[in-house]
């Protein structure tokens, strides 16, 4: 669920342990254009809980694409002007990273996508198909990567893009960031464990009051009621990207959110879903779109000789032929699902 239009406001649950003390807190809330949910455990988990709600607002101001001010914003109004903006530290590593994700992926990410996403009216209201000539001339605009200096804590960050009409959209790299920016929230506080939903993006730190390890469950893509499999995490970050997330429908084609910068089209890998977990948010987040972008044997190339970020990661990777690969990190605790649905899964080893 997307956020927009839905009016949720802020719910705060505080649930009560049998001691009856406040042991456990839950706040939920829209930020970064999506559902957020954040649970904590332990004697401060209230306070923490809220601590991570106002850091996610904070960042939310900064990378928003429809907030004039952001960071991003003004990154964006500048491009081609030939002079950097002052960003805050945050979003240079934002940038910094999502610069290391394209270059490690040979282009699959690309945080400069924002043009050809418009062009399909991905970021409006109104979806539309661009023509083959139309995205043949934005391609341009996504070959240079932003430009990043941070002069140490006294001279602040900056960021430039150095052509006209280029813009950043950080839509598959922001929520793992803001997860693993949440987790140093967290530390500030006495808490045991906690549970981040920020938009699908799922990140688990401690333990639950219980003792049990956390269980994360994978959608079916084929139906998003039902589960594929569950996974067992521990501290970590579990990010998925499908082609069902958001799409729409022209002429009985389906086309999707998640672009392939070789083309500017919505990516046909072969792929239905990947699932990314990685200790490091913003690597789980920015990896499970490029994968999907890669596909099957990509991805798992990848996975395999990939530089220190693939070396954090595992992977589920559901084909559209039914088709589950299962890294091994994931094998312990892994529970199937897709039988009934006619999938079949393979625990595959570097
Ligand atoms: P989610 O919609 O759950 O955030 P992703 O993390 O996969 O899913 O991010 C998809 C978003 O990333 C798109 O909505 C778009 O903003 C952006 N995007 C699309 N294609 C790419 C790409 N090839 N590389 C980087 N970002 C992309
Ligand atoms: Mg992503």
């Amino acid at each position: 669920m997307k956020g927009r239009g839905v009016a949720l406001g802020l719910l705060c649950v505080v649930l009560t342990g049998c001691a009856g003390t406040a042991e456990s807190a839950q706040v939920q809330f829209f930020a970064m254009d999506t559902l957020m949910s954040v649970t904590v455990y332990g004697r401060q988990g209230g306070q923490a809980a809220r601590a991570v709600q106002a850091e996610m607002n904070r960042l939310d101001a900064l990378w928003s694409r429809t907030r004039e001010d952001s960071d991003i914003s003004r990154l964006n109004a500048g491009a081609g002007s030939g002079t950097a903006v002052e960003v805050d530290a945050d979003t240079g590593v934002l940038l910094e990273r999502a610069n290391t994700a394209a270059r490690e992926s040979g282009g699959a990410f690309n945080p400069v996508m924002a043009p050809v996403m418009d062009a399909w009216g991905f970021t409006g209201e109104e979806h539309r198909v661009p023509g083959g000539e139309e995205l043949e001339a934005l391609l341009p605009l996504t070959l240079t990567l932003p430009w990043v200096a941070s002069d140490g804590e006294e001279g602040g960050t900056r960021a430039a893009l150095t052509q006209a009409g280029q813009a950043v959209d950080a839509g598959a790299i922001a929520k793992g960031r803001a997860a693993d920016l949440a987790r140093e929230v967290l530390a500030d506080y006495t808490v045991t464990g906690a549970i981040l939903d920020l938009g699908g993006n799922i990140t688990v730190l401690g333990e639950k009051p219980d003792g049990a390890p956390f269980r994360v469950a994978v959608k079916d893509p084929g139906n998003t009621e039902e589960l594929l499999c569950v996974l067992t995490l521990e501290e970590g970050t579990c990010s998925t990207s499908g082609g069902y997330e958001r799409y729409f429908e022209a002429d009985g084609v389906r086309y999707h959110h998640i672009l392939d910068p070789a083309d500017g089209c919505p990516a046909e890998s072969g792929l239905r879903s990947v699932t990314a977990v990685s200790t490091d948010g913003t690597w789980a987040d920015a990896y499970s779109t490029a994968c999907f972008v890669m596909g099957a044997e990509k991805a798992l190339d990848f996975w395999r000789t990939g530089t220190e970020a693939a070396q954090t990661l595992e992977l589920v990777l559901v084909g559209e032929d039914g088709r589950v690969y299962v890294t091994e990190g994931l094998a312990e605790g892994f529970e199937f699902r897709g039988e009934e649905k006619g999938y079949t899964y393979e625990i595959v080893y570097r």
